[in-house]
């Protein structure tokens, strides 16, 4: 049997890089080498027992990579040696979710997310892609891994909280944390046609690179209330749209009450325990308010759209990419990400160990000009 190096789920606190079996592709199913990957929050939480995986998991969920090997029926789509990303949600595009329009809950709650949550994922050599007829999204030729690395999941997901929150051209909205998808919701907001993107995080690397992103405010929340500057900045209303992105009581609270009467709260974050609704802030349930939640979007359609953003100039992705690591250092690489050092927005992880650990030092914070 052909083995593979993978990142093992071993348990709470614990993962391990081991030889597993290598998968093998069966009809409709195609196997990608691994050429980069990346982690998320979502990976932290499962590494600390936060959200529960099965042990002997292979972690991960942000594929890109080059097509190894075909199951059949796929041939005349894609060719071995093709360069794709895979979104972290793989809907099958043929069940009742999934034919309703509502494709990350494909096969039921949360269904879609298949990748490092009930199926092996990406931090490995290689990677099994169910449904690959609807999901190897090829890579436009003139861009490279990490200019479409953070299109499987984190601007996917940042995007979609600006999408569901249905905003409209000269609205105002508030983005309440500041992290990579907190921030890729802010750049979301911008190419909304948002006018006021006010950006409000602890963290003033972050803010500052929000800014540099589209919000045209950023609220440091150390010392100030923001609720009230918010209300202050928009004659006391409160913003048309606020997005969610971190997953706390305190800033889906927050988010709550910063929009205006009729507004919309869009969640995006990962909450655990019971949320609470203020009965002021929910005007007792007769605010005209909407809260709605989104996953990640996927599919092979989403994702030539991200990278069509991506293609076109429309959005620059790379100076979100702050660190690199090789699989081997995947212990390093999540301390380092998990505990926000070095001002690290994501880092890329090399499963073939193509770029050096050394080059971090330069990328990290000189490349946040480049950006939009
Ligand atoms: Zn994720
Ligand atoms: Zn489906």
């Amino acid at each position: 049997m052909k083995t593979m190096k993978a990142v093992v789920f071993k348990g709470k606190d614990r993962v391990a890089v081991e030889s597993v079996p290598r998968p093998a592709p069966r009809a409709g199913e195609a196997v990608i080498r691994i050429t980069a990957t990346t982690i998320c929050g979502t990976d932290v939480h499962i590494v600390r027992g936060e959200y529960p995986v099965k042990p002997g998991l292979v972690l991960g969920h942000e594929p890109v990579g080059v097509i190894d090997e075909l199951g059949p029926g796929l041939e005349e789509l894609y060719t071995v040696g093709q360069r794709v990303i895979v979104g972290a949600i793989t809907p099958c595009g043929q069940c009742f979710y999934c034919l309703n329009g509502v494709h990350s809950q494909c096969g039921g709650g949360i269904g879609g997310w298949r990748f490092g949550n009930t199926i092996n994922g990406a931090w490995a050599e290689y990677l099994l892609v169910p449904d690959a007829r609807a999901n190897l999204a090829p890579i436009p030729s003139d861009l490279t891994d990490e200019e479409v690395l953070l299109c499987p999941d984190i601007f996917s997901t940042g995007l979609s909280g600006a999408e569901s929150g249905n905003i409209r051209v000269g609205d105002a909205v508030a983005v309440f944390a500041q992290g990579p998808i907190g921030l890729c919701a802010t750049l979301g907001a911008r190419l909304k046609g948002a006018s006021l993107i006010i950006g409000i995080d602890s963290n003033d690397t972050r803010l500052d690179v929000a800014r540099r992103l589209g919000a045209n405010v950023t609220l440091n929340t150390k010392g100030i209330d923001p609720i009230a500057e918010i209300k202050r900045l928009t004659d006391g209303r409160g913003v048309d749209v606020a997005i969610e992105a971190l997953g706390r009581q305190e800033t889906f609270e927050n988010a709550l009450r910063a929009i205006r009467p009729g507004g919309t709260l869009s969640s995006l974050g990962v909450y655990s325990g019971k949320l609470v609704a203020p009965y002021e802030a929910f005007y007792a349930g007769l605010g005209d308010q909407k809260i709605v939640t989104t996953l990640c979007p996927g599919g092979k359609e989403r994702m030539r759209r991200l990278m069509a953003m991506v293609e076109h100039r429309r959005v620059d992705l790379t100076p979100l990419v702050t660190h690199r690591f090789a699989l081997d250092d995947i212990e390093e690489a999540l301390d380092l990400f998990s505990h926000q050092r070095e001002g690290v927005l994501k880092v890329a992880v090399y499963p073939h160990g193509a770029r050096a650990h050394a080059e971090n030092e330069t990328v990290a914070v000189g490349a946040l000009d480049e950006l939009c």
